[in-house]
């Protein structure tokens, strides 16, 4: 039976409004995607991209496209010791993580992953230099653009990112708290970087109040490098703020040497403060809902964030087909099915904070062992291992 497509519109073409679109479109909704910007762009920086976001790219015909350039990781998850290097535990992606996964882990460019989502959205879908700035109460959502314009679709979808205009319009919006902590990012050309860092690993070196990870991008011509630390009074989030690289090395000062060689080559790195925000108690109201950093921002730590994006993208399109005569059920099913996940997700995320930055001692030590003992790669199987087709027959 031919299925019948409410007008649905998304805010936002990041990775999670165009993953939304192309789910929408493979389970035979049409959609349109409104984005601010100019032209479709990420920004210069990498991102992982783990078995359960590979496993969505798959579902999306794009696979093969993403190969190109996604860098196939063989070890990930290599915990470093900030003094010396020494490795507390490691997962071995090799032959493991696609026997446990059916997947392997990458790592890409963001605007290579969205390219690639991009080729699976249809031509016409998505419309540029559009800024949603309001959204009214009412029968229908209706959502004003800042060039005056109105649109009252059937479902209104906020994919809007971390500063989402629905999410304020809609949810129990907490304000934001200040975490005390700050993203730096760079890439570094590969034939500046020593040796150990342009291996395909994901290395994470941990010391007190501060981590440092890195890995290759762009087919290996590049190392990707996010590190957080101390944020002192700064609390700019945004993805074009910057730092010096000065600033940069100043926080791995007495850190390993071969860092600091590492961060030499930073260019003018980006920063980012790591706002906290708890889960929202809802995503939706009536037929408006939100997806991806709108409705869950978490810390970076499990590097899950866009992946979860592209499972909210599928489990919502799935919802949306197989409820199609009465959308609010539907987004309500969305929900119930994808909250616990993602709550967890931002729980855990936020766990490592304190994990990850411990000052040497007692507790440090312990948190060594433990991980010298555990197997990580079996450890995340639930992140890992998800399957938005199975979650929604359960
Ligand atoms: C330092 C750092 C490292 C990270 N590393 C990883 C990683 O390795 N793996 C991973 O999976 N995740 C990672 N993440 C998380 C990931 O970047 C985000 O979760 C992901 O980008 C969220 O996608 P999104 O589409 O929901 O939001 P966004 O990427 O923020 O996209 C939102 C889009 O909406 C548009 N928009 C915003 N407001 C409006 C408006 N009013 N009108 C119209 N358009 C609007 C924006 O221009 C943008 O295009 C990391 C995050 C950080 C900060």
């Amino acid at each position: 039976m031919a299925v019948q497509s409410p007008d649905i519109a998304i805010l936002g073409g990041g990775i999670g409004g165009l993953a939304t679109a192309a789910f929408l479109h493979r389970a035979g909704l049409s959609s349109t995607v409104y984005e601010q910007a100019p032209e479709l762009k990420e920004l210069g920086a990498g991102i992982m991209v783990a078995p359960n976001a590979a496993r969505l790219i798959r579902r999306l015909g794009v696979i093969d496209v993403f190969l190109r350039q996604a860098v196939r990781l063989d070890v990930g998850w290599e915990f470093r010791r900030w003094q010396d290097g020494s490795v507390l535990s490691a997962e071995n992606l090799t032959t493991e993580c696609s026997r446990l996964y059916g997947e392997q882990t990458y790592t890409a460019h963001r605007a290579d992953l969205l390219d690639v989502i991009k080729a699976a959205v249809p031509e016409g879908t998505i419309k540029l230099g559009r800024r949603g700035v309001k959204l009214d109460d009412g029968d229908r959502p209706a959502l004003l653009f800042e060039d005056g314009e109105r649109i009252e679709p059937d479902v209104l979808i906020g994919a809007d990112g971390v500063h989402s205009v629905v999410r304020q319009s809609l949810a129990d919006a907490t304000p934001a708290r200040y975490s005390g902590m700050c993203a730096f990012r760079a890439l570094v050309p590969a034939d500046q970087a020593p040796p150990f860092a342009r291996r395909p690993a994901q290395t994470l070196w941990i010391g007190p109040a501060r981590h440092l990870v890195h890995y290759p991008v762009l087919g290996g011509r590049f190392v990707n490098l996010v590190a957080c630390a101390p944020a002192g009074d700064y609390s700019v989030e945004s993805w074009t703020a910057t730092a010096t690289v000065e600033e940069f090395r100043a926080e791995f000062e007495g850190w390993d040497p071969r860092l600091r060689d590492l961060i030499r080559a930073a260019g003018t790195p980006g920063r980012w403060a790591l706002l906290d925000r708890p889960p929202l108690r809802r995503w939706s109201r009536g037929t408006v809902t939100l997806l991806g950093d709108a409705a869950h921002p978490m810390f970076p730590f499990f590097g899950q964030g866009a992946a979860q994006a592209i499972e909210d993208a599928a489990v919502l399109a799935a919802c949306l087909a197989e409820d199609g005569t009465d959308p609010a059920r539907a987004l309500r099913r969305y929900e119930a099915l994808r909250m616990p996940r993602t709550n967890r997700l931002q729980e855990v995320s936020h766990g490592r904070s304190h994990i990850n930055h411990l000052p040497d001692g007692p507790e440090q030590e312990a948190r060594d062992k433990s991980f010298a003992d555990s197997d990580p790669l079996v450890a995340n199987g639930w992140i890992y291992g998800y399957d938005p087709d199975v979650a929604m027959s359960a």
